[in-house]
């Protein structure tokens, strides 16, 4: 019928008036981020056991892993950095690792005053680990129990 389209669009837009805005006030508001969303890259330290099969997925090369090996067979971590200002957040390094060291999540909103801030060391990355599982009763984002400071673990 002539004009029931314009009659659709009016009633939509009607609709739309009266219903609450999508938008939030960032940053006096911040939107519920759920666990795992790659927002960041959190590196659990206790977990990786520098197999550098992260590093060999990452199709930017952003991840630098440098080990030594030890007596026991198992291998020191001396190096492990990510280049964040090469990072998309693809995700691949996360499906590749073998013992869920590496995961999406952590926080969004980690801009910095000057670039090579987003090149992150061990330490760096460390720091930001703890501070999601702290201010997360110590779960990973996958929903594994973490260990609290002080618990020994080994890799599972
Ligand atoms: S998310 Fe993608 S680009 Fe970033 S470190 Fe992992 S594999 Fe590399
Ligand atoms: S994060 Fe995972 S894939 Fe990368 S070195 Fe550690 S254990 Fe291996």
């Amino acid at each position: 019928m002539y004009g029931l389209g314009i009659a659709k669009g009016l009633f939509i837009t009607l609709r739309h008036l009266f219903r609450r805005p999508f938008t939030i006030q960032y940053p006096e508001e911040v939107r519920h981020m759920p666990p795992g969303a790659r927002t960041n890259l959190l590196w659990f330290d206790e977990r990786c056991t520098g197999c550098s099969t992260c590093a060999q997925a990452c199709p930017d090369g952003c991840i630098l892993v440098v080990t030594s090996p030890r007596e026991d067979g198992s291998l020191n971590k001396d190096r492990y950095e990510i280049d964040f200002r090469l990072c998309m957040f693809c995700g691949l390094c996360v499906e590749a690792c073998p013992y869920e060291a590496i995961q999406s999540g952590g926080p969004f909103d980690d801009a910095v005053y000057v670039f090579d801030d987003m090149y992150r060391d061990k330490h760096a990355l460390t720091r930001m680990a703890q501070a999601y599982l702290e201010s997360h009763d110590y779960t990973y984002p996958n929903g594994k129990k973490a260990p609290r400071p002080g618990e020994l673990v080994a890799v599972k």
